[in-house]
């Protein structure tokens, strides 16, 4: 079993009364069950709105999680870190205080450093933010997200080994991006996916697979790697195939629909999932 949701708030969201509050009420209209706080420039909310977010995600039965800012590197220098840190830290409190239960981000860039080393640094900061949230009893899920550029910290093996050694770390799985990542068309199949997920799984464990976070949309890219989401029907992307993977293996948690048409493509999403079942 999934749910449904989008990344930001739907484009059909009522004027009024607008926002994150509207959003939600607009996606349970829609009959979506999910939506991610796209808080991708800054956290500028209060804990007033937080507290509304709560209630109404509650009232509305709608799951919560945050997309953090876009400008967190685990690999940036010293002082560029302190303030990555702490978009990841106030991302991940007021996250907390709106009943989300994850905070998505970009790990960042290799910066042309070698990816074993980068992660080591990585999984250090990465540690502190944790036991840094822990000792404020933030009880959140951290969930760097696969990326769609090989120069970007984000290949499988990099979110998976960040979720084996840290706790309360778990990936934030984007298909597209790792369809795009290596820029020649590859991921886009049953067997890679299902070898991915068995990946997954033996670096996370037997109940890992329950609770996925997933972001989906279609994507353009060239040899370089990613150049912008798209709408599902217009990319090469093979949803239904990866569907099918996804139910064999009896994967259930969170999808998120982050194409240019957002609850839309959710949508489809949504009923391509359940025609399925
Ligand atoms: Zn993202």
């Amino acid at each position: 079993m999934f749910l449904f949701g989008t990344v930001g708030i739907p484009k059909s969201t009522h004027k009024k009364p607008g926002g994150t509050i509207g959003g939600i009420t607009r996606l349970r209209e829609l009959t979506l069950e999910a939506l991610e706080n796209g808080w991708v420039r800054s956290v500028r909310v209060s804990e007033a709105i937080c507290a509304e977010i709560k209630s109404c995600g509650i009232n509305n039965q709608v799951k919560i999680s945050v997309h953090a800012p876009y400008y967190i590197n685990l690999n940036a220098e010293e002082d560029e870190w302190s303030k990555s840190r702490i978009r990841l830290i106030d991302a991940a409190f007021f996250g907390f205080l709106a009943d989300a239960t994850d905070v998505i981000f970009h790990p960042g860039s290799y910066l042309n450093q070698k990816p074993d080393l980068v992660l080591d640094l990585a999984t250090r900061r990465l540690t502190e933010c944790v036991m840094e949230l822990k000792s404020k009893n933030i009880t959140i899920n951290l969930r760097p997200e696969t990326m769609g550029k090989s120069t970007l910290i984000g290949s499988i093996e990099d979110v998976l080994k960040l979720g084996y050694q840290i706790d309360s770390v778990l990936p934030c799985l984007d298909f597209a991006h790792l369809h795009a990542r290596a820029g020649d068309g590859t991921m886009n199949s049953y067997r890679e996916w299902s070898d991915l997920l068995d990946l997954y799984q033996s670096y996370l464990g037997e109940e890992s697979l329950s609770h996925l976070h997933i972001h989906l949309s279609g994507i353009e890219y060239s040899n370089k790697g990613e150049k912008k989401h798209s709408e599902l029907l217009k990319s090469d992307f093979r949803t239904q195939e990866l569907f099918q993977c996804l139910k064999d293996k009896g994967c259930s948690g969170r999808i998120l629909c982050e194409s240019p048409i957002l609850e839309e493509d959710a949508i489809l999403l949504k009923n391509l999932w359940e025609g399925m079942q």
